[in-house]
């Protein structure tokens, strides 16, 4: 094996960077020409097939059994006039990868010849077998059927030879087993609630979008360093290693030019990105060695996760190309840092403002401070589930680890919106504003500048960060599905809303001003919701201090954080916006936690066969020949000069026995944690044992492993290191 590791350094060494044909024309020529576009079917469906799909995606409108015939065969020609010959559902399960299965166009017919079809039923409705994805027990009951069902509003693509078709994927039961069922859900519930405070405003708003602009950080590493770490192929992140003599202190990377391969895979990336109709936009170097960050422009949320979903399979796919793997995991490395997810989120209309962006007129700002207020009031009230939406094993290594926002839940607004809910604060009362005092506060919120440039993006430890036109929630694991925290913010943010109307209605109803009564609600909301704002350093002890002083919760643990998805809040949330039931969201507790004890059992068991099987060998090794050059020098030297000369070595192999015994017992230890955890009948509490009791190992093997390898000879040493895994390109 030892031989792996130098083999792998030689052939990097011989690497190259591979060639990418770059489409003829420019980026607007190729952009989305794999992808059933409006302009395609335009030219492929007839007037009403058209009409019926951009009312389908624009008012949720049914599509009939007949021109759903209509729109399947026009997408068949288009497919098939690009050479394609599959068709699949493509889908979103809640293992949190993309599924597919792909059945031909095809089909003898009887008179013994073949033709291609595709009608309407099979644009629909597929049936694939739903026993193989989690389902958190909602399967298991009787049936094991699943459907998946078109969602009209992502366009279908194709990948290769086959037309993937964006779905929804439900049990027979009718409860979502994936993602993309409930953020559907979130994002009418959020278009309804939104539309209805719009026309507070301005009466021609008829619809709402939540728009994700999602930006991806990754690592790339060799694939032949990856297949010598079996660490990495198996969990996704190294489980074992010291760290290397220079990482990310001089912060060089960040900066850097983007190394020549890399460089390569990203415009390979990109072409194929944009083909599929991804905006793909930025790229860049991230902060620790080898690491980098892609960013399409925002889309429609709905969309925005597809395509990230889509382009992490990309990257997957590309980066094999380029003789790389990509690794998602939050923290593959530990020592520098990991990978995150943003999901900048905003709202905007049909009429073409985003609600969270500072306007002209006193008007204008008076409904971004709407939007704003709530969307602070929201992530207030439901800070738990937020942050119970982006736990994973990946993320809880990164999180509160000084390089990430910690698992407190904050809002950081910046200098010139606090002070405007100060000002609110400070000069709106219950009691009855003079028209004087109205329209000086009207004034003042008139003067909020369009663009706030001190304020965009100045402080980058917040989780949930206002940055002018919309708020960054950083918190998000590189590997996750943004879906689900789009999910619990449009949920809390729809249901934040109509308390906004029911609470100015309330007042109105009292014969207070329409205008009044905003403003003493907003006051409200300000207030209730202050001791979320912070605009301090996220990283630091004092924030932490300063947090539990004010009664904010902060859960690191996977487990403990997941108990929010059932909080009786959560399950009132869900329920009353029509997103999730009690029973899914038991069902989406339970795949998480599931999630969560196997990802620390495999963990636990690689760790355990490597410490065994690669480490201590390779120790007992170096240690028989210290034992064998102490012996050598007694021979030649005698006991006289022996002693000097053979004391250092003596202790090496002293210190060397006392690392493997440690390790021995720990791993013995370990595995016995795991056996008896493993009859545990409930699943928190067993994901709890793994978390307190089994997880801890990790670490404390790790420490002795990683003081191994700084004394064992590099040469015998048979695990790639991290030099070489973070600065070899
Ligand atoms: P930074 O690295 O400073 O956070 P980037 O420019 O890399 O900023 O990324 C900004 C991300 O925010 C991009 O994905 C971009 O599309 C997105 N974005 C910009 N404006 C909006 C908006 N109004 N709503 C949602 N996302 C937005
Ligand atoms: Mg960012």
């Amino acid at each position: 094996m030892a031989i792996l590791r130098f083999n792998a350094m030689q052939e990097i060494f011989s690497r190259q960077p591979i060639k990418v044909v770059m489409p003829e024309g420019k980026a607007s020529d190729y952009f989305a020409e794999n992808v059933f576009t409006t302009k395609a079917m335009q030219a492929y469906l007839s007037e009403e097939a058209y009409k019926a799909v951009l009312e389908a995606r624009e008012h949720g409108k049914r599509i009939d059994r007949r021109i759903a015939n209509q729109i399947a065969s026009g997408m068949k020609s288009w497919a098939v006039g690009k050479g394609v010959t599959h068709y699949t559902h493509w889908f979103q399960p809640l293992n949190g990868a993309t599924a597919e299965k792909h059945d031909a166009f095809f089909e003898p017919s009887s008179e013994g010849s073949v033709l291609e079809k595709f009608d309407g039923d099979m644009l629909v409705q597929q049936e694939p077998d739903a026993s193989s994805f989690p389902s958190g027990g909602i399967r298991n009951t009787f049936e094991a059927r699943g459907y998946t069902a078109w969602d009209p509003s992502s366009p279908a693509f194709l990948i290769e030879k086959t037309l993937c078709i964006p779905t929804i994927f439900v049990s027979y039961t009718g409860e979502a087993l994936d993602y993309k069922t409930p953020l559907l859900k979130s994002l009418a519930a959020l278009d309804k609630a939104a539309v209805e405070v719009c026309q507070m405003y301005d009466k021609n708003v008829t619809k709402v979008n939540a728009n994700l602009g999602w930006e991806q950080e990754y690592f790339l590493v060799d694939e032949a360093l990856y297949y010598a770490r079996p660490d990495l192929i198996l969990t996704g992140r190294t489980l074992m290693g010291h760290s290397s003599a220079k990482d990310q202190q001089l912060e060089d990377h960040y900066f850097g030019s983007i190394p020549d391969r890399a460089f390569a895979f990203m415009q390979e990336l990109e072409v194929e990105s944009l083909r599929l109709g991804i905006p793909i936009k930025t790229r860049h170097n991230e902060v620790a060695p080898n690491q980098f960050e892609a960013a399409p422009v925002y889309e429609e949320a709905n969309l925005a996760v597809d395509h990230n979903q889509l382009f992490m399979d990309l990257m997957a796919g590309v980066a094999r190309k380029h003789k790389f793997r990509v690794l998602l995991h939050e923290k593959p490395y530990k020592g520098v840092n990991g990978s995150g997810k943003h999901n900048n989120w905003s709202m905007s209309t049909d009429t073409g403002v985003n609600l969270l962006s500072p306007g002209k007129t006193p008007k204008k700002n008076m409904q971004f401070l709407t939007f704003l207020v709530n969307t602070v009031k929201a992530v207030h009230d439901h800070a738990d589930l937020i942050r119970a939406s982006i736990v994973s094993p990946g993320n809880e290594h990164r999180l509160g680890a000084n390089e990430a926002p910690p698992a407190i839940i904050s809002v950081f607004l910046g200098k010139h919106i606090s002070q405007t809910l100060d000002d609110i604060e400070a000069r709106v009362s219950s009691k009855k504003m003079s028209p004087d005092e109205k329209a000086e506060l009207k004034l003042d919120i008139g003067k909020i500048p369009e663009i706030l440039l001190d304020n965009t993006d100045r402080n980058r430890t917040s989780p949930f960060a206002f940055t002018g036109n919309r708020f960054e929630f950083r918190a998000v694991g590189s590997s996750a599905n943004p879906s689900s925290p789009m999910i619990a913010l449009n949920t809390a943010m729809a249901n934040q809303l109509r308390e906004f109307v029911k609470d100015v209605a309330a007042l109105t109803a009292k014969n207070i001003k329409r205008d009044e009564a905003i403003f003493q609600v907003l006051r409200k909301y300000i207030v209730e919701s202050k001791k979320i704002r912070f605009e301090g350093n996220g990283y630091g002890q004092e924030w932490k201090d300063e947090a539990a002083r004010r009664g904010l919760s902060n859960i690191a643990e996977v487990p403990e954080a997941l108990k929010a998805f059932l909080s009786e809040k959560s399950v009132a949330l869900f329920a009353d916006n029509h997103v999730l039931s009690h029973r899914e969201l038991v069902a989406r507790q339970e795949i998480r936690l599931e999630n969560y004890i196997k990802s620390i059992q495999i963990e636990s068991r690689v760790l355990g066969d490597l410490a065994v099987n690669h480490i201590i060998p390779t120790a007992i090794k170096y240690q028989n020949n210290l034992i064998e050059n102490v012996r050598g020098l007694k021979e030649l030297f005698g006991t006289a000069d022996y002693d000097e000369m053979a004391t250092p070595h003596l202790q090496s192999i002293k210190k060397i026995s006392r690392h493997i015994s440690y390790i021995r017992k720990l791993v013995v230890d370990m595995v016995k944690e795991r056996k008896d955890l493993n009859p545990t009948k409930s699943v928190m509490d067993q994901a709890q044992g793994y978390s307190r009791k089994v997880k801890p190992y990790l670490e404390s093997i790790r420490y002795h492993i990683d003081k191994l390898e700084l004394i064992v000879d590099d040469e015998i040493w048979t695990l790639p290191k991290y030099r070489e895994l973070l600065f070899t390109r």
